[in-house]
């Protein structure tokens, strides 16, 4: 691979707006990447900071699937508790106490799952 502004130099990577190979005279390192000099300079940084964004986006949601799953998890120990409580007294009623609390607490692990994909 070559620089694509001097095709007699040995290229050293690519610009990441571009996608063009570039020599150590061209490249400019913008944010761990490397950017057309006086180019694409800016808009790689543009780039970057999006993506940057995105994983902070990604950490927030993995967060609040975590706070699902805590809060159902804690709705459905109730219902399922509250519902083995009353099975010897109010038979239908207490299987459905207890399918609900075990609704929720299948919930609470689908969210759990869903919030490890974001680590
Ligand atoms: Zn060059
Ligand atoms: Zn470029």
């Amino acid at each position: 691979m070559v620089c694509f502004y001097h095709p007699d130099k040995p290229a050293i990577g690519l610009c990441k707006r571009c996608q063009r190979g570039l020599c150590t005279d061209c490249a400019a390192l913008v944010d761990d990447s490397l950017a057309c000099k006086n180019r694409h300079e800016t808009q790689v940084h543009a780039l970057e900071q999006m993506t940057a964004r995105n994983i902070l986006q990604a950490q927030r949601v993995g967060s609040s699937y975590l706070r699902n799953a805590i809060f159902y998890g804690l709705v459905g120990l109730l219902f399922a508790g509250f519902g083995l409580m009353q099975l010897r007294f109010l038979e239908l009623q207490a299987v459905f106490f207890l399918l609900i609390g075990l609704f929720l607490l299948y919930a609470a692990g689908a969210n759990y799952f869903e919030s490890r994909q974001y680590k």
